[in-house]
């Protein structure tokens, strides 16, 4: 066992069960003589690997017939682009809902394509809720409606899934991807990098209804199509394998723990610990909204921020690392996404305690 927890926002903590047998298969998979980093793509080992993963993803999310589940490069970030590019299908806007830094950066990169409509804001209170949706000043000839489910920066949450009629959905949900059961069914894209909840850096997951494949202009190019990697079952280039083969490997934990109805039951109340801690006094503070708190991202300040630096010294020699904010909002983030266990924010609870004591 690490005597460590690390609370990155992302690069992010994978299960230590994962990590071992990653570690344990390194120099030769299964038999094979190979590192699942030397195999070919097209050769049955890692085309194994490839639709394992892709099944058990589709188990644990209950992705219904009809979607198609791609693997992709450029992260989260790429997809700020390629939403639009394959979306607007002649259409001229789209409805976007900014509730922090993330909806702000896709809101900029749809700008450069698309009309945007900001169809709700909660930048009149600092992005510390999700605007209620019967707000929302939907637009009905928009393309699609976009929303980040979960705003890693700011730890705002959403605690629904808002009706958006015949227009379709996408969602932004990077950092609480598989953190909790998500009802696919209601979302016309459903996308996220994987280095925050799922596995290494390098690749994202594109969830997609199948009538939304196959709009995208002539004047796109094939890398940029969902139709061309739907069709090529994500092998239109080299995917990312090493990453699909750990993000298997995560599918396959995630299971073990019951689902994402067992894994949620644990993420309630390793958050639930973590803000009711929070709550408790004056010393530690969090700004957002009790119904939007986010059960991944916890940010905090303390009373006096001139006690940052020396909170987080200690806390590295307690050997609970990377649990500064972010740095457009300061303060303290720990991120505690499935992998985190329990004992993890029991340390650092306690950690929060002595300090406080010390200090107050
Ligand atoms: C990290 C993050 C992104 C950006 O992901 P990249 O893989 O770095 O492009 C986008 N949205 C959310 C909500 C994130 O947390």
């Amino acid at each position: 066992m690490r005597d460590v927890f690390n609370f990155s926002a992302g690069p992010a903590v994978l299960p230590e069960e994962v990590l071992r047998q990653a570690a344990d298969e390194m120099l030769d998979w299964h038999g094979s003589g190979q590192s699942v980093m030397e195999m070919s793509h097209r050769g049955k080992e890692y085309m194994g690997i490839h639709a394992q993963a892709e099944a058990d993803l589709r188990e644990l999310l209950a992705v219904p017939d009809g979607y198609k589940t791609l693997f992709l490069q450029g992260g989260a970030t790429l997809q700020f682009a390629m939403i639009p590019m394959n979306l607007l299908a002649g259409r001229t806007g789209a409805d976007y809902v900014n509730t922090g830094e993330w909806s702000k950066k896709a809101i900029k990169e749809a700008g450069r394509l698309c009309k945007v409509n900001v169809a709700a804001s909660s930048a009149d209170r600092n992005f510390s809720y999700v605007p209620a949706f019967s707000d929302w000043k939907l637009d009905p000839a928009a393309a699609y409606v976009h929303v980040c489910m979960n705003e890693t920066i700011g730890g705002v949450e959403f605690d629904g899934i808002p009706d958006t009629g015949d227009v379709p959905l996408v969602a932004d949900v990077s950092s609480n991807f598989l953190s909790r059961p998500l009802d696919v069914s209601r979302f016309g894209i459903v996308y996220g990098g994987a280095q925050k909840n799922i596995g290494p850096a390098g690749m994202a997951i594109v969830i997609i209804r199948d009538d939304l494949i196959g709009q995208a202009g002539e004047h796109v190019p094939a890398i940029l199509d969902y139709k061309a990697h739907a069709e090529a079952d994500s092998m239109l280039n080299t995917p990312p394998t090493y990453g699909v083969y750990v993000a298997g490997l995560v599918f396959q934990w995630l299971k073990r723990q019951g689902g994402l109805a067992g894994i949620e039951k644990r993420n309630i109340e390793k958050s639930a610990m973590l803000y009711d801690y929070l709550d408790s006094g004056d010393f530690y503070r969090n700004p957002v909204e009790k119904r939007n708190r986010s059960r991944m991202n916890v940010p905090f300040t303390l009373a006096d921020s001139a006690l940052d630096e020396a909170f987080l010294a200690g806390a590295k020699k307690a050997g609970l690392l990377q649990l500064k904010g972010h740095r457009s909002v300061g303060g303290m983030r720990a991120s505690i996404y499935n992998a985190m266990p329990l004992e993890g924010v029991q340390r650092l609870i306690a950690y929060m305690r002595d300090f406080e004591k010390t200090r107050a």
